[in-house]
């Protein structure tokens, strides 16, 4: 049979079992529904408070163990917030249960399934993901009300390759405990925790494949290559000779990678590429020493207080920036004030003013220039905290000189208010087609400038950047996009530092067309950086400017990604 084709979603290579896993099971064991009497309250918040503990015992962090590697910041990172969530939820649950007169599972029903509904809305891609997490934690407190069995773990045979409609975060944590070999799913995109989680833990993962728990049994022989996002079912001997040969090639170019990360990012012909990470929360900055990265290029504050129901003060903000600008010890942290609006809306800021579904045309810049003191309270903890550390502050969504000076004359004011005696380097987003029209008013206000080739790409080619699509036509491999580049390159020319923070920055292949258009700064996810500093070490710098150039003069993706292959015949 011929592989089937899905989206890679963590790489590496497995031959094992399948074991289909059936997620509905819990769901169809239902649930006891009941109206109760206000003398039950009490009895049902004892119940409640049982199965609380009972949830948190069980995502209470494993003793170290002796055998087995340790388990992944990331997984450590998903019992953590979990835990908190299941407070949270049960939170909800006792208020819901008190005031609507119900019984505690049919409160946990209608909480969960209202935050679900709330966050299914919203197209953010880190939002999707959170409702995953509250969906796993609602299921995991069920189970401990009604005394349901829990996924058979135990049951896992050798090299097992677990294949569901879609995995659950703490699911994936649990299974990589038992020796997991793989991951396949119908659902789940490439921001999920689980995905998240499966590159962390090295377990090859592909996604995108609808139908596939019905076409696979349990049982069958699977082979999964998680870089070409492909599963071949009951393969034959051609199949599986190619298969271990690829494998064979991955397993050298990992411990090659795994000796590089401490070498300088230079490439042969002797160019130093600085390479920086993209975090969203204060803990993600661990990652920037692990991965050996010269520091933050992008920190994106606004996930910080999306659930926040309260408006972020001035010193919880001092508190947060400090404790990253401290574990980078000297290194850079760029700040990006709050990118809201569209569809990163705070819980604090769901009032009449904007109503549950904020107008789309406000958001980035605009939205924090309309929101002056929440954007006016960020900026004064940011030039507090730049006081004593290389803090930098970036400015999303920039159209041009009248929004970027706005939000510069925020910052003189700070600074004035605060009474400090230095401003903290400015930098402007270009991601949107106005900025790259003007450009040389941006640049003479601007300390730096990144490009986010994320929003740069959708609103250039008309695209919408989360949807699961399986075309390389519109991404930031387009020529126009890569034109786009060159511009803010060649406009900023020796004054003024260019980065590209978007995630195609951490595509190795990518990361070379930007050296060769003149891009020196990359900033990315930082388990992303090995493979981009190994492809970086191996490139001669004027190669790269002669594919630049000739990608320039191409009409397609599919023209460019072929100057790369004809390059490494
Ligand atoms: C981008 O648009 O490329 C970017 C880095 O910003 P974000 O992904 O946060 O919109
Ligand atoms: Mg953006």
């Amino acid at each position: 049979m011929h592989p089937w084709k899905g989206i890679a979603i963590s790489p590496g290579y497995a031959d094992g079992v399948a074991m289909v896993y059936d997620d509905q099971a819990d769901h169809r064991l239902g649930f006891p529904d009941r109206d109760i009497l206000p003398a039950e309250i009490e009895a049902e918040h004892g119940r409640l408070n049982d199965a609380t503990e009972q949830s948190q015992g069980e995502l209470k962090q494993p003793e170290p163990s002796a055998v087995g590697p340790a388990a992944p910041d990331d997984s450590t990172a998903v019992l953590a917030a979990h835990s908190q969530l299941v407070r949270d939820i049960a939170a909800k649950v006792k208020q819901h249960l008190s005031r609507e007169l119900v019984n505690v599972e049919q409160a946990l029903d209608s909480v969960v399934g209202t935050l679900v509904d709330r966050l299914c809305q919203i197209e953010n891609e880190y939002l999707r993901a959170r409702e995953q997490d509250i969906r796993d934690v609602g299921r995991r407190m069920m189970r401990h009300l009604t005394g349901s069995p829990r996924f058979g773990l135990s049951s896992l045979p050798a090299h097992a390759v677990i294949v569901a409609r879609e995995l659950l975060p703490s699911e994936a944590v649990e299974l990589s405990r038992s020796g997991l070999a793989a991951i396949v799913t119908e659902q789940g995109g490439r921001d999920s925790h689980t995905a998240i989680l499966a590159r962390a833990l090295g377990i090859p993962a592909v996604t995108g494949l609808v139908g596939v728990t019905s076409q696979i049994q349990s049982g069958m022989r699977l082979l999964v290559d998680g870089q070409a996002g492909t599963v071949t079912i009951a393969p034959s001997a051609v199949e599986q000779a190619a298969f271990s040969k690829s494998r064979e090639h991955y397993q050298r170019s990992l411990t090659a990678m795994a000796a590089d990360e401490t070498l300088p990012c230079v490439t042969r012909d002797g160019m130093a590429i600085t390479l920086l990470g993209n975090i969203g929360q204060p803990e993600e900055v661990e990652q920037i020493d692990i991965h050996h990265l010269s520091g933050v290029g992008l920190f994106r504050t606004e996930f910080l207080f999306l659930e926040s129901h309260e408006r972020p003060s001035f010193d919880t903000q001092c508190e947060i920036y400090t404790q990253v600008a401290n574990a980078l010890e000297g290194r850079p942290l760029v700040i990006r004030t709050f990118d809201l609006g569209g569809d990163k809306f705070p819980l604090f800021l769901a009032t009449q003013q904007f109503g549950p579904q904020p107008s789309r045309h406000l958001r980035g810049m605009r939205f924090s220039l309309a929101e002056r003191l929440l954007f006016e309270t960020q900026v004064r903890a940011i030039v507090h905290v730049a006081q004593t550390a290389d803090v930098r502050i970036l400015f999303p969504m920039i159209v041009g000189s009248h929004d970027f000076s706005r939000a510069i004359a925020a910052v003189d004011q700070a600074v004035d208010k605060l009474g400090a005696s230095r401003r903290p380097a400015l930098g402007a987003m270009i991601e949107t087609p106005a900025a790259l029209f003007a450009l040389q008013e941006i640049l003479a206000l601007a300390d730096f400038v990144s490009i986010g080739t994320n929003d740069l790409t959708q609103y250039m080619l008309a695209t919408d950047r989360h949807a699961v699509d399986l075309t390389d036509e519109c991404t930031a491999w387009h020529p126009a996009v890569l034109r786009a580049i060159q511009r803010v390159v060649d406009a900023a020319g020796q004054d003024c530092p260019v980065c590209v923070c978007g995630e195609e920055a951490g595509e190795p292949d990518f990361a070379r067309l930007l050296v060769g258009l003149g891009v020196r700064e990359l900033s990315m996810t930082p388990v992303r950086a090995a493979p981009v500093r190994q492809a970086l070490r191996k490139t001669d710098g004027s190669t790269m400017r002669q594919i630049a150039n000739q990608a320039l003069q191409c009409a397609t993706p599919g023209e460019i990604r072929q100057l790369f292959a004809d390059q490494r015949d």
